[in-house]
């Protein structure tokens, strides 16, 4: 790091750190480390030779950056018993999950991973989703899921991404910092259309498009 970068001092004592992980996902240069304390629990080390300083670590902070308005309390529940069972608090996950997947979109979760830890992951068919579902009491690992989540929005994908409060506004955050969400290209069938006029009007004077060199 060049001595007049501006150091990011993410948090001073550790209830002042969620370990979201959403500093180390979304550094745009890997400086951000999230590491296990005695207990283990993930906070982040920054390293200060890879930092540039451009602050997007501390904009994305969901401890740093309370919501400026309190979001509104809903209650709700699954109507059908068995959209319940598979779940812990009532089925509305996986309900909106699956309204979210029949659209092509992709849902986010805690998983119990192959070494019996907990990390968030993408669902995309109903057999991953069944994975998400039902409430694991350990401290889940989000790292790679706000990347990936941002990934699948720039794709033109709905996304459904469901955590603690913090991991959740998290990922708000990062969706909505500048450059973070490109416009996706427009879909094909307007072309195609166009082109289809223009060859029956022009009697096949449309060629293939020039190549750049
Ligand atoms: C650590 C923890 C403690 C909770 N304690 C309470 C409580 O005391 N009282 C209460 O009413 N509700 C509590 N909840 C919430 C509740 O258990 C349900 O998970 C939640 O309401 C969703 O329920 P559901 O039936 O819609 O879907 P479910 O299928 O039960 O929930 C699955 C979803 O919960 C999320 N989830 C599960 N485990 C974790 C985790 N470790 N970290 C982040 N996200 C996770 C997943 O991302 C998944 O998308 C707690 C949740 C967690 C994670
Ligand atoms: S200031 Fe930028 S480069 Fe430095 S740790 Fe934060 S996000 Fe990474
Ligand atoms: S973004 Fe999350 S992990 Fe990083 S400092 Fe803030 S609360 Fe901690």
């Amino acid at each position: 790091m060049n001595q007049s970068t501006k150091y990011p001092l993410l948090f001073r004592e550790k209830r002042d750190c969620c370990g979201c992980a959403a500093c180390a996902d979304l550094c745009p240069a890997s400086a951000i480390a999230m590491k296990p304390d005695i207990e283990g629990f993930l906070y982040p080390h920054v390293d200060r030779d890879k930092c540039v300083g451009c602050g997007r670590c501390a904009a994305v902070c969901p401890m740093k950056n309370h919501p400026a308005a309190a979001m509104p309390e809903i209650c709700s529940a699954a109507k059908a018993r068995e959209g319940r069972a598979g779940s812990s608090s009532g089925g509305m996950f996986p309900l909106l999950a699956r309204h979210v997947l029949d659209r092509g979109g992709v849902a986010y979760g805690a998983a119990w991973t192959s070494g019996m830890h907990v990390a968030h992951r993408a669902a995309e068919t109903a057999e991953e989703l069944r994975g998400l579902c039902k409430t694991k009491y350990v401290q889940s690992d989000c790292r790679g899921a706000y990347r990936s989540a941002l990934n699948a929005l720039n794709g033109g994908r709905p996304v459904l991404f469901c955590g603690t409060p913090c991991q959740a506004e998290a990922m708000r955050r990062a969706a909505s910092l500048p450059g973070s969400l490109k416009d996706s290209p427009p879909p094909p069938w307007p072309f195609d259309r166009g082109v289809g006029l223009l060859r029956r009007s022009l009697a096949g004077a449309v060629g293939a498009p020039c190549q750049a060199a």
